[in-house]
C-alpha cells in the first residue's frame, strides 16, 4: 500500500482561457507543459498528459486558478 502523497497517475490539465490574465506564470513554472502563442497571446497546453505532483504549484500559484483538470 502507498501511503505518500505522491501521486503519479497521468492526468489530463487545460487552461480556461476566458479567466486567464496572461502573466505567463505557468510557463515560468512548468515550460514543458505550457508554450506561448505569440499569435493569440495566450498559454497553451503543449503536453496534456501531466501527473499531479508537476502542476500542483502553478494549479495553486495561477492568479485567476485557470488551469484545471478535465478528466475526472
Ligand atoms: S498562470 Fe494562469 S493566468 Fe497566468 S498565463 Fe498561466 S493560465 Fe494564464
Amino acid at each position: 500500500m502507498n501511503n505518500t502523497n505522491t501521486c503519479t497517475k497521468y492526468r489530463e490539465v487545460a487552461i480556461e482561457l476566458g479567466d486567464c490574465r496572461s502573466c505567463q506564470g505557468c510557463i515560468d513554472l512548468n515550460p514543458d507543459v505550457f508554450e506561448w502563442d505569440e499569435v493569440l497571446d495566450m498559454p497553451y497546453v503543449c503536453r496534456s498528459k501531466v501527473t499531479e505532483d508537476e502542476v500542483r504549484d502553478i494549479m495553486n500559484a495561477c492568479p485567476e486558478d485557470c488551469i484545471v483538470f478535465v478528466d475526472c
